[in-house]
């Protein structure tokens, strides 16, 4: 019933991811979400609703404009297919249920974050620390009992990334530090999977990057709340295996 469930919300998933880049292309620059229509931003022809359908439309235009015919980044296919997803994912790991609503919400949120983090170096304040409290409100209506949790792995998450960052200015910012709120509300004391996982990953992603590009790599501008997201979605979907996995170890 569940899979059943996931394949009914693919579609309006990927139609969400749509809004998504227009989220990522326009937010940060405090453009309209609504107006004026989708256009392309070399030739600013407007694009057509038929040339508009989430992945399908990159696909039959081989990922490029249809009036002067510049590449169309990646980017907006991969939003959307990463949208829906995780949001197909939500529920059918939390099933019909105000987890898998809270899930797809923080998944949504964290893809639209990623986006933008990795095209224009920030997070912006006004996806995050709305969708912090979102969540969080959210998380404690489902979830009283753990109220104390999720605040408090909020609050620790951002205040362990707030020391790395006094420590070490150069590897992160504020906005990282701000997202680790949204982290501990969204994955409770799952946060410190997530954080781990996170760091794992982007010291991989600069090993390879040095191994390649010596250290011409220490220019190189390498934002980490893709990180933090991609350890966040993995402590989401499979938080408990790792922690139990982890624990017993010892
Ligand atoms: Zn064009």
């Amino acid at each position: 019933m569940d899979v059943a469930l996931a394949a009914l919300v693919f579609a309006p998933a990927l139609a969400l991811g749509s809004f998504l880049n227009v989220v990522a292309a326009r937010l940060p620059e405090r453009r309209s979400l609504v107006k004026p229509r989708s256009a392309c931003p070399t030739c600013g022809s407007e694009i057509a609703w038929h040339d508009n359908v989430p992945l399908v439309s990159y696909a039959a235009l081989r990922g490029r404009c249809r009036s002067c015919g510049t590449r169309i980044g990646w980017r907006y296919p991969a939003v959307e297919l990463a949208t829906a997803l995780l949001i197909a994912a939500s529920f059918l790991r939390f099933g019909l249920s105000g987890h898998a609503l809270v899930a797809a919400y923080f998944c949504a949120a964290l893809v639209v974050l990623s986006a933008i983090d990795a095209e224009r170096r920030i997070l912006p304040d006004l996806i995050v620390l709305p969708s912090f409290a979102v969540v969080l409100a959210a998380n404690i209506a489902l979830e009283p009992g753990r109220t104390v949790e999720w605040v408090a792995c909020s609050l620790g998450a951002s205040l362990f990334l707030f020391l790395a960052l006094v420590a070490y200015p150069k590897g992160m910012g504020m906005g990282d530090v701000k997202l680790a709120l949204l982290l501990g509300a969204g994955l409770g004391k799952a946060v410190s999977v997530g954080m781990m996982v996170g760091m794992l990953a982007a010291l991989v992603f600069s090993t390879v990057l040095f191994a390649r590009h010596g250290l011409g790599a220490r220019k190189m501008y390498i934002p980490f709340g893709p990180f933090l997201a991609f350890g966040a979605l993995v402590a989401l979907f499979a938080g408990d295996a790792v922690l139990s996995a982890y624990l017993g170890l010892f």
